[in-house]
């Protein structure tokens, strides 16, 4: 019996620090960007021609949004997407800032 108390208390001990590593394993698991929403002087956003409105799109420096297709092209329904407020979510092609959802960008890509 006092080798299973042992074993009981080794287990109760070890379960606690695992526990207690789990608020820092979520820490670490958060998605690594910031909150801050891009703006439109970012040489990225530039280079791709981003804006937070798909609608002010020059298309003619931006051919891919011309047009009756072009024009169901939006942040909210590219591929590299994810709401996380309303009408921003993140985008994997500029990590670290938020995109509008009715925005567009040049790398739009369908959901699929
Ligand atoms: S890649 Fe898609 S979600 Fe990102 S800015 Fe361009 S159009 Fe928007």
């Amino acid at each position: 019996m006092p080798q299973q108390s042992i074993s009981r208390r080794r287990l109760l001990k070890q379960a606690g620090s695992s526990l207690a590593l789990i608020p820092l394993v979520t820490v670490y698991q958060q998605p690594a960007y910031a909150a801050e929403k891009i703006t439109l002087d970012h040489p990225s956003a530039k280079a791709l021609g981003y804006v937070h409105d798909a609608n002010e799109v020059d298309v003619a420096k931006f051919p891919k949004r011309a047009g009756e297709e072009g024009a169901k092209q939006f942040c909210d329904n590219c591929s590299q997407y994810k709401e996380t407020e309303p009408g921003w979510g993140t985008c994997t092609i500029f990590p670290n800032y938020l995109v509008a959802g009715p925005g567009w960008c040049n790398v739009w890509v369908p959901v699929t």
